[in-house]
């Protein structure tokens, strides 16, 4: 490819509206193009890039056993209804209607589509395990869609879906698509970990996710991790061992303090001089639920966490724990309607009558003579204890929630050690989904005896847009992207550094006709442009070799450079040939 021709245009400020490094670089070097919100069209650049590594996923799917289809991306709603996921997805399902009335969808996964698919075709136990792939749009509504590709609303997915008679057997395939799955990251140049983590919308009961960890990351996941028995998990989905820590208050009696607007954990811990992890915090909640199942909605309710001072409450956890669509911490007029209270001073005492639902954390479970508040304006109470929980208070009696967030130094569940946390960028996501559709989609197979049972599934998800994105949170620097050689759009640009010298010129073809010939995916930067603007373009789009044509070619010698080291050798023409060439030959022996 010839610069000159190349569909690109760099830019020389960041896009004002991106935040995280990925989007402001894809933007600036002229890799994406916003059509709307968290929707772009791929440039000629960035669709080299997908195409690799779809390629590698591709390869990495098929050498574990699976095939490709290709599903559709409307889908209609009757195959959600069947599911219940109409009900539930909430808003980030796009949902339309079509010229005859039919309700139908943009496709946010393919769960319903592939069992649908399955079902009647390999209905017998002898035809089954197997396991289905495609690459393909997706459409999620999503509520900020701001990094660019590593949120977008429309963005490339492969997901898999396979096909058991047996839990055993689902065990196998997990095991086989968690080592394509690290295989496949290694191929793109990504080092990536592997997390237990929530199952969120897709449902099920094991799950675990591949994090590129990365301290700049505009990750919005936190993975905590102990380095002494490898045990990682994403923070939605972490533990601590809480249950057998002791706080003790040191109050002497039971009794009603008035704490005029001491209202925070940080005032009453002063107030009272006492650590935060012995006052008993009180968040309000507004949990909303999806429909129920005559299309009638279901009224908020209002939920009550009850978590150690020092904790902080895990949004997720807390959803699942109160089957919750959403849920959002309630407003002050709220507290007043919900508590007949004030914030700052709330808690459960004497709300037995109100329709409250009331968690406790189990952070909570190792308190004694702890804070907490009244439930009057400007009181807490001191020295109280569960045993001092009436039924007035707590109707169904008290009931604990891993509800809290794991906070770094914590102690690991499985050996003891401390646990760190850091910041990482979910790239896939393997499921054990069960029978969670097959059940009520009523997709079964025939075993050897002729019964009929639901398919037992599995499902594995890579975003191939933002595994492209993440490579460049993970490798970039102040002059641009730094692309693993396995996914760059290309791999090698040369520059003759003056255009009007016809021997320099000369050179450089006879450099990249050469490269060509060997399978270099080369772009001949032939611009009638100052060598300085080349060089910003060639560090900016992040070509990982660059052979430079320019005066030394008096000594027949040719400047080479790696975009991840600043060095600079002096090489024969066909010496630096051979670098990149090698360069490239290896990664197709990988
Ligand atoms: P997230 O928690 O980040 O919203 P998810 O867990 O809902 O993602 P999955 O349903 O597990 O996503 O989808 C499989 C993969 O698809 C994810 O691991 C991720 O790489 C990718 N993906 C999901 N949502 C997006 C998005 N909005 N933009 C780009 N890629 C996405
Ligand atoms: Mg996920």
């Amino acid at each position: 490819m010839r610069a000159s021709k190349l569909f690109v245009q760099t830019l020389r400020e960041f896009p004002n509206d991106a935040e995280a490094m990925s989007h402001k670089l894809l933007v600036r070097a002229g890799y994406i193009k916003k059509l709307t919100n968290g929707v772009y069209t791929y440039m000629p650049l960035m669709q080299r890039v997908l195409t690799k590594v779809s390629n590698i996923v591709r390869q990495e799917m098929n050498r574990a056993g699976a095939q490709e289809l290709l599903m559709p991306f409307v889908q209609p709603a009757e195959l959600w209804q069947k599911s219940g996921r109409w009900q539930v997805y909430g808003k980030e399902l796009m949902r339309m209607k079509d010229r005859h009335d039919n309700e139908m969808c943009l496709a946010p996964t393919h769960e319903e589509v592939i069992t649908s698919v399955v079902d009647g075709v390999f209905t017998s136990y002898k035809q089954l395990p197997v396991n289905l792939y495609h690459i393909q749009l997706k459409f999620r509504d999503e509520i900020r869609p701001r990094f660019g590709l590593l949120r977008g609303r429309e963005f490339i997915m492969k997901d898999a879906y396979s096909f058991h008679t047996s839990q055993e057997s689902l065990n196998a395939e997990y095991d086989n698509m968690a080592t394509a799955y690290t295989r496949i990251f290694q191929r793109c140049g990504l080092e990536t970990r592997m997390v237990q983590s929530d199952s969120g919308a897709i449902g099920g009961s094991v799950s675990h996710e591949f994090m590129v960890l990365t301290d700049t990351a505009v990750g919005e996941d936190d993975v905590f991790y102990c380095e002494k028995c490898g045990y990682s998990a994403n923070s939605n989905h972490a533990v601590s061992k809480l249950i057998d820590e002791i706080t003790d208050g040191g109050f002497e009696k039971l009794e009603t303090i008035d704490t005029p607007n001491v209202r925070t954990i940080e005032e009453l811990s002063k107030f009272f001089n006492i650590n935060q992890n012995c006052i008993l915090k009180s968040v309000l909640y507004v949990a909303s639920f999806a429909d129920d199942a005559k299309g009638q909605k279901v009224p908020d309710m209002p939920v009550l966490v009850m978590i150690r001072g020092d904790k902080e409450v895990e949004e997720t956890k807390l959803m699942n724990a109160v089957g919750a669509l959403e849920i959002r911490t309630a407003t002050d007029d709220e507290v007043v309607q919900y508590l007949n209270s004030e914030r700052g001073f709330i808690s459960f005492k004497g709300i037995a009558g109100k329709k409250v639902q009331v968690l406790f954390d189990n952070s909570a479970c190792g308190m004694k003579n702890f804070v907490i508040g009244a439930n009057e304006p400007h009181k807490h109470i001191v020295g109280f204890n569960f045993s001092d929980i009436t039924e007035n208070d707590v109707k169904d009696g008290v009931k604990f929630y891993d509800i809290s967030l794991v906070k770094p130094g914590e102690t690991c569940t499985e050996c003891g050690g401390a646990l760190k946390v850091t910041r990482g960028i979910e790239v896939g996501n393997i499921f054990q989904l069960g029978t969670k559709y097959s059940k009520p989609m009523n997709a079964v197979y025939t075993d050897e005896n002729g019964k009929t049972h639901p398919y037992i599934m599995g499902c594995y998800g890579i975003g191939v847009t933002r595994t492209a994105a993440a490579a460049i949170e993970r490798y970039h620097d102040d002059f641009g992207i730094i692309w693993p050689l396995e996914i760059a759009p290309y791999h090698a640009v040369v520059v003759p550094v003056n255009t009007n010298d016809e021997a320099q010129l000369k050179l450089a073809e006879e450099i990249y006709q050469k490269l060509l010939n060997a399978g270099v995916e080369v772009v001949l930067d032939d611009r009638a442009d100052r060598a300085g603007v080349k060089f910003k373009d060639a560090d900016l789009i992040g070509y990982p070799f660059r052979i430079t044509v320019g005066k030394s070619i008096s000594e027949g010698l040719v400047e080479f450079k790696q975009r991840k080291s600043a060095d600079i050798l002096k090489l024969t023409p066909d010496e630096a040939v051979k670098a990149v060439a090698d360069a490239v030959l290896a990664l197709k022996e990988k």
